[in-house]
């Protein structure tokens, strides 16, 4: 099956890369040259660090047929769409060379809403939408920290219910499968979107708001009562259209194991707020809350008072208040054990902050000294303490 993956940031390379250990032809699309470069050759690396028996586990490297644009790739079996909800409508726009009339284009980002933009574009009898229970961060270009979790990686159904959409489902779950994740096509998908929806909603935009980690958010008393406010609403919702969604279910079986994985990093919404200063999924997360519920009468009035705080902080990025080193996030220190260091320059090359450099001088071991040079615009990302051979280097976030 030929598969394109349009947005192959850590998520859509990991699904790519799994689809092609499956069997598939896989070409991920990306923006930057650098990284499909990489994605191409040495390929992408996938580190594992709790799986069942907690161990570490790598895999890799994979080489992916990585583009820039859809120049010459031909029309292919199946379009994968993993850019942000805001940025749907363009990314299929440019990927018009590569769909034609029988090309199935499935949709596993966060949030709903999406299959409402494919919809304006292309046959419903061909699209497919579903959710991941995956994490994936790059932690250096074509560098994946994953983890997979769930009783289902991959859940996913159509939008037309058919023998030809079960015919195709089954083939995409049996590559998949064959690739190493557990997927399941199914026929009543709403209510894994739902479940999936309520985590996003329960932890992504607090966490940029109140500028924390899940984890770190997930052990506060009024975070914790402010998102069962917020899943109450949404299950209100959720229910007015017909999704049946048990919140004590919910509670007990689907936030705990969310909870598990989602301690140590910033939600995505929370680092397009806080790092990447971009624009949010939350038309596609809580604004759909505000929306639907508007729609079905219900009052939802903590998502929506959580949508325009968000809405109000991305319109004004450029304006929000910056103590004297410039900086609006939290502060990192970024140390480097002299005594381990080796000198290979890794930390430097995968810092996108540029951060660290090299200093005219050797260090006591006689490798070339690295200097932390800017450490006010290190965004804690950790690229360089993942890709530090010697485990030389600590990132600690300051209260
Ligand atoms: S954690 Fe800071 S120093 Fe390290 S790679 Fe990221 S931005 Fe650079
Ligand atoms: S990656 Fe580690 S060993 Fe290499 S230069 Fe940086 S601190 Fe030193």
């Amino acid at each position: 099956m030929k598969i394109a993956v349009l947005g192959a940031g850590a998520m859509g390379s990991m699904l790519g890369a799994y689809l092609q250990l499956g069997g598939a032809d896989v070409t991920l699309l990306v923006r930057r040259k650098e990284l499909a470069d990489k994605l191409t050759s040495p390929g992408i690396v996938m580190r594992s660090y709790s799986n069942a028996d907690g161990e570490k586990t790598e895999v890799g490297p994979i080489p992916m047929k990585a583009a820039v644009d859809c120049n010459g790739l031909g029309e292919m079996d199946a379009v994968l769409v993993m850019v942000k909800g805001c940025d749907t409508k363009s990314a299929l726009e440019g990927a018009k060379p590569i769909i034609g009339s029988n090309t199935k284009v499935i949709t596993l980002q966060n949030g709903i809403g999406n299959t409402d933009i494919i919809e304006e574009s292309v046959n419903k009898d061909n699209i497919y939408y579903g959710c991941v229970n995956m994490s994936a961060i790059m932690s250096a270009p074509a560098v994946l920290d994953t983890g997979l979790f769930g009783d289902v990686n991959v859940a996913f159904g159509s939008v037309v219910k058919g023998d030809e959409q079960k015919k195709f489902g089954d083939e995409l779950t049996a590559i998949l499968t064959a690739g190493g994740l557990k997927a399941a096509y199914s026929d009543d998908i709403d209510v894994e979107v739902w479940y999936k929806l309520l985590v996003n909603i329960a932890v992504n935009a607090g966490c940029g708001i109140v500028r924390l980690r899940g984890g770190e958010a997930g052990n506060d008393q009024d975070f914790t009562l402010l998102a069962v406010d917020m899943l109450k609403e949404a299950i209100a919702v959720g229910m007015a259209s017909g999704v049946k969604l048990d919140f004590n279910y919910f509670m007990t079986h689907i936030l705990p194991v969310a909870r598990k994985t989602s301690g140590l990093h910033y939600p995505s919404m929370a680092q397009d707020m806080l790092m990447k200063k971009a624009p949010t999924e939350i038309e596609f997360i809580n604004g759909a809350i505000e929306r639907l519920g508007k729609k079905a009468g219900i009052p939802t009035p903590v998502n929506t008072t959580i949508s325009r705080l968000v809405r109000t902080i991305e319109r004004n990025y450029d304006k929000q208040y910056k103590d004297k080193t410039g900086k609006t996030g939290p502060s990192f220190k970024v140390k480097i054990a002299e005594k381990f260091c080796k000198g290979c320059g890794y930390c430097i090359k995968y810092c996108p902050k540029k951060v660290l450099s090299a200093e005219d001088a050797l260090n006591a071991k006689g490798y070339v000294k690295v200097k932390v040079a800017n450490e006010a615009d290190c965004i804690g990302c950790l690229s360089c303490s993942t890709v530090c051979p010697e485990a030389a280097i600590t990132v600690i976030k300051e209260d």
